[in-house]
């Protein structure tokens, strides 16, 4: 049963409200003024949440996303039902030396748990959400991991679950999917004609959309990965962060996440760049910062990394402002470097990243090259997604070994082949 409207009234910690308009919508499933069609913002009552939100506080809690729950939009007494988040934060030193770089940090998030990716972190706050307003079937547009992790949330909490996706997506997104029992409708369309029609069905049916009618609640679940960030650190900011952007809100989530900290006093205040990173094939957002444009063009994506591949996203105008207001800068790179850099993460630094980590590496390592960030910075890579998934990208890329008799001679033979003889000793 769908009760719409939830705990509107003086003790509300959160609400919706207009970014642009700044009208209040109270807490309903909504992604859009109605007055002025501007996105909606979920805006918190800080002074009553700074005494939860502490160090303290939040190294009490579970070694996941929910030890941020103070500043995240949940229904009162929520429940969570499952562990994500908290992934880890590496120094990549062999990754550094060998990009010419000094203190760099990788976060993690091709090991966020349920699905691999970091739009677990999202899904899990937006269904928190779809319960409370009442709705028994959760729905979403994906490009692939938001698929996968609206799918086994959705089963882990007993939602029916309908996902749309564009017809060409990864074997490996698509049965990762199916495999949660959703019901999956194929599109012969891009991303952008996907969510369209989500937007349609969402006006038609009571259904918990998460990145459209749920959209404000969902982006929020993205603030934690700035939370982590700051905390396995040791409670400071970095100099720079490196993002990969699709829809564009995960970047500007960061961006709000570390303001909330210095707001609190949890962290110093400091001033962090923030980097963009897309792939050639589908850079509205780069191309509108290098352009100087406040707005994005909408392009007609065609690139390999299908999980960015959104050529009119909707947080462009506010990813850019982040970008170009931080003093940062956004870059993109080609097909033949995101696997290059796939590759070099992982020989480097034993990750295996999907597609979108090499968009991050590839136009970091652009970064660091055109001096924009400097070796000495502390520099956080995202790596948001797992290279399991987009194993099709590689398979042209290693030869098929021949496999050999088992036995030793064969074995010392093949180790002939490749070993050069050393001279051993003086
Ligand atoms: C969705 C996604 C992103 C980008 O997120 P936005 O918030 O839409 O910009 C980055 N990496 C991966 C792996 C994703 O699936
Ligand atoms: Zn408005």
């Amino acid at each position: 049963m769908f009760v719409g409207a939830a705990r509107i009234g003086k003790a509300m910690r959160y609400e919706l409200r207009c970014r642009e308009c700044n009208k209040s919508w109270g807490n309903v499933p909504k992604s859009i003024c109605e007055d002025c069609f501007s996105p909606l913002e979920v805006f918190y009552d800080y002074d009553s949440i700074r005494a939860d939100f502490t160090r303290e506080k939040i190294a009490q809690g579970p070694p996941n996303i929910w030890r941020y729950s103070a500043l995240l939009p949940l229904p009162d007494h929520y429940q969570p039902t499952l562990p994500v988040g908290f992934t880890p934060l590496i120094k990549a030193n062999g990754l550094a030396s060998s990009i010419g770089a000094k203190k760099l940090y990788i976060k993690n998030d091709a090991v966020c748990l349920p699905t691999l990716s970091f739009k677990d972190r999202v899904v899990a706050v937006a269904l928190a959400n779809a319960k409370s307003f009442g709705f028994d079937t959760v729905s979403c547009s994906s490009t692939g991991n938001l698929a996968n992790a609206t799918a086994a949330q959705a089963a882990r909490n007993g939602f029916k679950c309908w996902i749309f996706i564009p017809a060409d997506l990864e074997p490996a997104k698509i049965l990762g999917t199916q495999v949660f029992g959703a019901k999956l409708v194929r599109i012969s369309g891009s991303y952008d004609q996907v969510n369209r029609l989500c937007s349609q069905i969402a006006d038609e049916h009571l259904w918990g959309f998460v990145n459209v009618n749920l959209r404000p609640y969902y982006a929020e679940g993205s603030k934690t990965f700035g939370y982590e960030i700051a905390e396995q650190l040791g409670w400071r900011l970095p100099d720079n962060v490196v993002c990969p952007m699709a829809g564009g809100s995960l970047i500007t989530k960061i961006k709000k996440a570390f303001q909330e900290l210095i707001d609190l006093g949890v962290v110093e205040p400091k001033h962090v760049k923030f980097f963009g990173a897309q792939a050639t094939g589908c850079s509205p957002i780069s191309t509108a910062v290098k352009l100087g444009n406040a707005d994005i063009d909408p392009q007609k994506p065609n690139t390999i990394a299908r999980s960015l591949a959104i050529g009119n996203p909707a947080d462009g105008h506010y990813a850019i402002k982040t970008i170009t207001g931080s003093g940062g800068w956004s870059e993109d790179v080609s097909d033949p470097d995101i696997v290059d850099s796939i590759q070099l993460l992982a020989e480097t630094e034993g990750i295996f990243t999907e597609t979108a980590g090499g968009v991050t590496l590839g136009c970091a390592r652009k970064l660091y090259k055109s001096d924009r960030i400097l070796p000495d910075e502390t520099t956080v890579l995202c790596i948001t997604g797992n290279g399991l998934k987009t194993t099709d990208v590689l398979v042209d890329e290693y030869e098929q070994e021949q496999p050999i008799a088992p036995k030793l001679a064969e074995f010392e033979r093949l180790l002939g082949e490749f070993e050069l003889p050393v001279a051993v000793g003086a």
